[in-house]
């Protein structure tokens, strides 16, 4: 189906068609659900034996015992474990308790209220102060910036991240520009791999931004590969270290998406000044994490050999899932015009471009069918996609016969949704 080369007659006929395949999928009274990224029940219970792991042992490496008081950064064998999924030096990362989204909007606290450089440098002194947001992205990373009042500014992502000229032309332009939002492996929900290149760039922008500005790395799915040779990340400290710009870049990673999404451990990386920002204002309100939580990932993943085989458990529950998916995407839309999307390595989603505004239709199509999928514009900030085309599956929590089921749904619903705005 190719809608640039039909005419009026063709467009009609097929909209008589899909509205009727249409009425026969409401008459199935279905109830499948595609907008959640979190891991199934099977995937959860890859790490059960946590439970009970530590037999009575409370000690850490050290000899500290993790059941009192203390120990702000983290246990040592868990900031371990974080540098190396972060690509630092453990003195350089803080573990902490089940989520990397608190360390970010406790970061941005960190850089609003108080400033990385001391008070004078906080974003709440700088007029206008704004983040760069790659759009598509994340939308709890979005509501941090709501939350403080921080404006977004978009740019869009393309194959090798975001459009790098149009990130430093803005920056050069405007030095109110505090803050830019990354996540740059299997981005969320594009799947992309920042390149090489981007990654430089990144790490380059501390050189001609204002001093207080931070890249915020949310390296969410660092090891969540699905394929094997997958695509590799450069090492975005590396580049600080060899631009000269240390300070600009804050690392987050978390166990959410390894163990249990709910009782993980994240972690925090940056250099020592950040860190040292950042401890002032955490000490403020914990006297330390949860370090018993801690140990009991230490068992269960003592170190990366461990960490990539549990990760290869994930990746052969998921990657069925994906495939089911992709293979109803290219058998619905391969030889159409009807929409765009790209087979990401890793991670946990599948971004899915439909034309111009037909991304609100089809989800509402979809919803009045019985299957959820996340709202349109959730992928950009204030939920507002200017096009309303992107629309964002993630397929790892139902069976695959749901995915199937759920897609071949969704192929009716862009359909249908694309002839009727064609015709409108
Ligand atoms: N960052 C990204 C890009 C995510 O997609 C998610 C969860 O979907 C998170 C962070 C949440 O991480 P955590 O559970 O560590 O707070």
């Amino acid at each position: 189906m190719r809608l640039d080369q039909a005419t009026p007659e063709q467009l009609r006929q097929w909209e008589t068609e899909l509205a009727a395949q249409y009425q026969a999928i409401l008459d199935q009274k279905l109830n499948l659900d595609l907008t959640r990224g979190k891991p199934s029940a099977e995937q959860l219970s890859l790490s059960d034996a946590l439970d009970g792991i530590l037999a009575g042992d409370y000690k850490a490496a050290d000899g500290t015992d993790t059941r009192n008081y203390g120990g702000l950064d983290g246990i040592k064998e868990a900031r371990e474990l974080g540098a190396q999924v972060l690509g630092l030096d453990a003195a350089n990362v803080m573990a902490g308790g089940n989520s990397s989204l608190t360390m970010m909007f406790q970061a941005a606290m960190t850089g609003y209220q108080f400033g990385f450089n001391g008070v004078e440098s906080a974003w709440k002194n700088i007029d206008g102060a704004k983040f760069l947001c790659p759009v598509p992205g994340y939308d709890r990373h979005y509501t941090v910036c709501e939350q403080l009042g921080i404006e977004m500014v978009t740019v869009p992502m393309t194959a090798t991240g975001p459009d790098m000229d149009q990130v430093e032309a803005m920056i050069k332009a405007d030095q109110s520009i505090i803050g830019m939002w990354c996540v740059p492996k299997y981005s969320n929900p594009t799947g992309v791999v920042y390149s090489e290149d981007t990654v430089a760039r990144i790490a380059a922008l501390g050189k001609i931004a204002n001093p207080a500005f931070r890249v915020f790395w949310d390296n969410a799915y660092a090891v969540h590969d699905l394929m094997s040779n997958p695509p590799q990340l450069a090492n975005i400290m590396e580049a600080c270290v060899a631009a000269g710009t240390e300070d600009s870049v804050l690392q987050f990673a978390s166990t959410s998406k390894i163990t249990h999404a709910g009782a993980g451990v994240a972690f925090l990386g940056g250099s020592a000044n950040n860190l040292n920002a950042f401890r002032k204002v955490l000490g403020t309100t914990t006297i330390g994490p949860d370090k018993i939580n801690q140990l009991r990932h230490m068992k269960l993943l003592p170190n990366m050999d461990a960490l990539s085989a549990h990760m290869q458990k994930h990746a052969d529950i998921i990657n069925p899932r994906f495939e089911a998916v992709l293979s109803k995407l290219d058998a619905a839309f391969a030889d159409s015009d009807l929409g765009a999307w790209e087979k990401p390595a890793g991670g946990y989603f599948i971004s899915f471009d439909t034309q111009p505004n037909c991304a609100q239709a089809v989800v509402k199509l979809a919803a009045d069918a019985g299957v959820k999928l996340t709202p349109a514009g959730a992928t950009f900030p204030y939920g507002k996609d200017p096009e309303d085309r992107n629309i964002r599956l993630a397929p790892t929590v139902p069976s695959v016969a749901d995915v199937n089921a759920a897609m071949d749904v969704f192929e009716v619903c862009v359909k249908l949704a694309s002839v009727r705005t064609k015709l409108a």
